[in-house]
């Protein structure tokens, strides 16, 4: 029977579903299923519906009653406030003229249009890589990616937070494979060193430039150094960096001055630069292997010209603007300040803050209060994160004002008050 079904007093949650168990399907998809109706009707999940355009302030229907109110978002990636941009809208009713809307293909076959390789080069410009290759998505990159590159006689290294499509494409490879605790520099090496000693062929450290449930950056330059020491191949998913980190918005690289020393680069097209899509860079030779051997790549059809159009649209508007960035530093620093002068302790390297929840607090509770009060914003609970690790992922956005941003804190004030969660909150 499935561990979530043998004791019917227990009080059980989605993660109990996780495991696969030795139960006919929908023996597990009913027992779910009854879990997740009791959740909707308390309007404790994280299904919401926005029915505007995504930007800073959105109109949301509510989980319980359908109606339609507006929301302060505070989850959303789209740092640079790009997915609303009238500029890029403009670019993107041009190109639907000129392409139409899909290209039924993949990028070998049908799938290439002069945008797409306009596209990669201005990535490979933007990241000082040689040649850069586009997937639809950032999860389909890692996974293209990592098992056509990792084989049997290889060892894969991985940090304890990498995201989970790295997890998961790591598990879909027959090598070796190690994660070190987050961003601790002597267990790296030792894990360099044992596959070194266990005969790996190729060792690759897979890391992300900002981690996305912490908003902290990987140490590039001494992770750089480190993989250099070894002969080891480094790998950085830098999703959360580009347009974000850097004097200039290239990314973690840029902040670190390593740029040109990865040698596979990963980002997505999903952030900051709010449309969908991912993409790889590295040597040519490399990326014109990924192109026959990455199964996402090869096997997939290419993105629609028009979402290829707002991603150049988006790559002019930040590289024009720098202003975006400094705004969107600036509110940062605000809120980072504006929370610790409350007495939250967060911090941060980039444009997601966390702010944990004491172990024994409710955080669907919480969220639903902060709901009530017009803020939405993302809870990552337990298992996605350790139990003493629950979190609220506050996402900051330059088009944020400084009234939005105090509705946020004071929120966050009244709630954890009116909770009494101030004193148990985690340092
Ligand atoms: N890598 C990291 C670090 C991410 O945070 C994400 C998105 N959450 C992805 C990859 C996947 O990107 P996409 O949304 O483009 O599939």
């Amino acid at each position: 029977m499935h561990s979530a079904m043998k004791n019917p007093k227990k009080t059980y949650s989605l993660r109990h579903f996780d495991d696969v168990g030795a139960v006919p399907i929908y023996d597990r998809a009913n027992a779910f299923m009854a879990i997740f109706e009791d959740l909707i009707k308390k309007g404790l999940t994280i299904k919401r519906v926005v029915h505007s355009p995504a930007g800073s302030h959105v109109t949301i229907a509510d989980n319980i009653t359908g109606e339609r109110k507006p929301m302060l978002m505070f989850g959303s990636n789209n740092y640079l406030g790009l997915a609303n941009h009238p500029e890029i809208q403009e670019r993107m009713k041009k190109y639907i003229r000129q392409y139409g809307v899909g290209l039924g293909g993949p990028p070998l076959l049908n799938g290439t249009t002069a945008l797409h390789k306009a596209l990669e080069s201005r990535i490979s410009a933007l990241k000082k890589m040689e040649e850069t290759m586009l997937f639809t998505s950032g999860f389909g990159a890692n996974m293209g990616m990592i098992p056509a590159l990792a084989g049997r006689q290889d060892t894969l290294i991985a940090d304890k937070f990498c995201h989970a499509s790295i997890i998961t494409a790591i598990q879909q490879t027959k090598s070796r494979s190690y994660r070190f605790k987050h961003n601790d520099m002597a267990d790296l090496e030792r894990a360099l060193a044992q596959a070194g000693e266990a005969g790996s062929v190729n060792t690759f450290v897979v890391v992300e430039g900002v981690y996305s449930m912490d908003g902290d950056m990987a140490p590039l330059d001494r992770i750089c150094a480190l993989t250099r020491r070894y002969g080891a191949f480094l790998i950085v998913d830098d999703a959360h960096g580009t347009g974000v980190i850097g004097k200039n918005g290239r990314g973690t690289a840029e902040h670190f001055g390593v740029e040109g020393e990865i040698d596979l680069l990963m980002g997505t097209f999903s952030k900051t630069l709010a449309s969908s899509g991912g993409f790889v860079c590295g040597r040519r030779p490399l990326i014109e292997l990924l192109r026959f051997y990455a199964k996402t790549y090869f096997f997939s059809a290419s993105a629609p010209p028009v979402l290829v159009a707002q991603i150049l649209a988006g790559l002019d508007i930040m590289e024009t603007y720098p202003e975006l960035r400094s705004a969107l530093m600036n509110n940062v620093a605000y809120v980072v300040n504006s929370l610790n002068d409350a007495g939250f302790n967060v911090t941060t390297d980039s444009a997601i803050i966390p702010v944990y929840v004491p172990e024994k607090a409710d955080i669907r509770a919480i969220s639903r209060r902060l709901e009530d009060a017009g803020i939405f914003i993302n809870h990552i609970e337990y298992p996605a994160v350790p139990a003493n690790r629950q979190r609220f992922r506050v996402s900051v956005m330059s088009t944020h004002t400084r009234t939005d941003m105090d509705r946020l804190i004071n929120a966050f004030i009244e709630v954890y008050n009116s909770l009494g969660l101030m004193k148990d909150r985690p340092a």
